[in-house]
């Protein structure tokens, strides 16, 4: 049999001791919001659209239609203009689906555009670099706000540190590190394919140089593989700078930090079921004296040892003298008021009380360096903090206030009840319901009511 006390010290290994970081609330609201992913990628694929509209327009397009795509002999720059415009037109069609992307993405289109219709003498030219310029003009923005806003996260940092420090455990810096890797592996794949592109398409141009329209089945492949390899290269300088910005960010802010932020206020775990626990004794209030929760434990699961988890804490046993119904019963109000936070007093499928002081409700983050690197959100354990499990995806942007819809929540049994508590004297938003043969349940009135919601003996 597994000794539960040599797992919990064999987990607490893996850990590494980070610095607590804990903002004010209005020093966290006061961080400069960022641009949204969706508006931002919007106004990107616009200027892409607009810049190659303009040089249809100034190209006159529309008398060039049944045109061959080249006049004379097949050149590079035939090549070159070809994909060019293949990839502006694949851009205008499906570049709102590339996100921020869309920023980095549009000046390089049009950029790409730019060079052959000019070295050509097209009379769309210059309007291909106005567009390309209006493009890194946006981009240029959108960094140097990304950029505002490593720094203001640095700052806060700086200014928020508590002292305390925290041990983080092995399943959040394996998700921190999983979600890097990923960053790390797109933008690889991006350049690969793009190398891949770029050698079949300066394969296949040899053998269409020097041919005519004509004699080519009016059809150059090497220009579609060039267009292909532009895409992805494209992608690949997108993915790298993004990535590059992430890590730039993350070595601005300090990578061993954990945050303690505002819960509700931009930021919500990617894992929308929430952990904390119901009816558990901590591991060590377990194994101390006139507790039988483990003994109870073992009893009912012979074998099931190495599936108890130590940093999650024992199933309350009903019968434990400390942790029974009995005890919770025998707890006078107030008592029972000031232990609202132990998990063991509540049902299993009952929510853990709720903080009613805005500044209490906290969401834990490893390694937050801002929305380019939103952290891995975190769930206390006994004595040290750890990522629910090592898939975990990072903390997602949300709206502030934005509830995060959960599963439907298990109803309160409506018979049975003891007595109800107001916790809200003890800083909770609602009241605990007692009940004769079973552990409370918690409760916030809907409406933020006054009154206790209507007791049903
Ligand atoms: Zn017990």
């Amino acid at each position: 049999m597994i000794n539960v006390n040599q797992a919990a010290r064999k987990d607490r290994l893996l850990t590494l001791s980070c610095d607590i970081v804990r903002p004010e609330t209005r020093a966290w609201a006061a961080l400069p919001k960022r641009v949204s992913s969706r508006r931002l990628g919007i106004l990107g694929w616009l200027t892409g659209l607009l810049g190659t509209a303009g040089a249809f327009i100034a190209d006159r397009g529309w008398e060039s239609f049944d045109d061959p795509s080249w006049y004379g002999t097949f050149r590079l720059i035939d090549m070159v203009g070809i994909a060019s415009i293949l990839l502006a037109t694949g851009f205008c069609v499906l570049g709102w689906m590339l996100g921020r992307h869309a920023v980095v993405a549009a000046p390089l289109v049009l950029g790409f555009a730019a060079v052959p219709h000019s070295l050509d003498g097209y009379a769309s030219g210059p309007v291909w670099w106005l567009g390309s310029a209006v493009g890194a003009v946006l981009a240029l923005a959108a960094a140097s706000r990304s950029w505002r806003e490593v720094r203001a996260v640095r700052a806060l940092a700086r200014s928020s540190t508590t002292g305390r420090t925290a041990a983080v455990g092995a399943n959040a810096v394996k998700a921190s590190k999983r979600a890097l890797r990923r960053g790390h592996i797109k933008a690889l794949v991006f350049v690969a394919t793009a190398t891949a592109g770029w050698t079949v398409a300066f394969a296949a141009l040899p053998a269409e140089l020097g041919r005519t329209y004509e004699e080519m089945a009016k059809e150059s492949s090497s220009s579609a593989f060039a267009a292909v390899a532009a895409a992805l290269s494209i992608m690949a300088i997108a993915t790298v700078v993004s990535q590059g910005g992430r890590l730039f960010a993350m070595s601005r802010v300090g990578k061993r930090l954990v945050w303690e932020v505002p819960a509700g206020a931009g930021l919500a775990p990617s894992w929308p079921f929430v952990d904390d626990a119901s009816g558990l004794v901590p591991l060590k209030d377990a194994t101390s004296g006139g507790c039988i929760c483990l003994l109870e434990f073992r009893r009912s699961f012979p074998d099931a040892d190495d599936r108890l988890m130590p940093e999650e804490g024992v199933h309350a046993s009903d019968y434990c003298p400390l942790h029974g119904i009995d005890r919770i019963n025998d707890l006078s109000a107030a008592e029972f008021a000031a232990m609202a936070a132990e998990s063991w007093l509540w049902d299993e499928r009952s929510e853990l009380p709720e903080q009613s002081r805005p500044n209490e409700n906290r969401l834990l983050l490893y390694g937050f360096a801002g929305c380019i690197y939103t952290g891995v959100p975190l769930t206390a354990r006994a004595g040290y903090v750890d990522a629910s499990f090592p898939d975990i995806g990072l903390a997602r942007v949300a709206e502030p206030g934005a509830v995060v819809p959960c599963w439907d929540q298990a109803e309160r049994p409506a018979a049975g009840v003891l007595d109800t508590v107001d916790l809200r004297p003890a800083g909770y938003t609602g009241f605990a319901f007692r009940y004769r043969h079973g552990r409370a349940w918690f409760e916030a009135p809907e409406d933020d009511a006054v009154r206790p919601p209507a007791l049903l003996l």
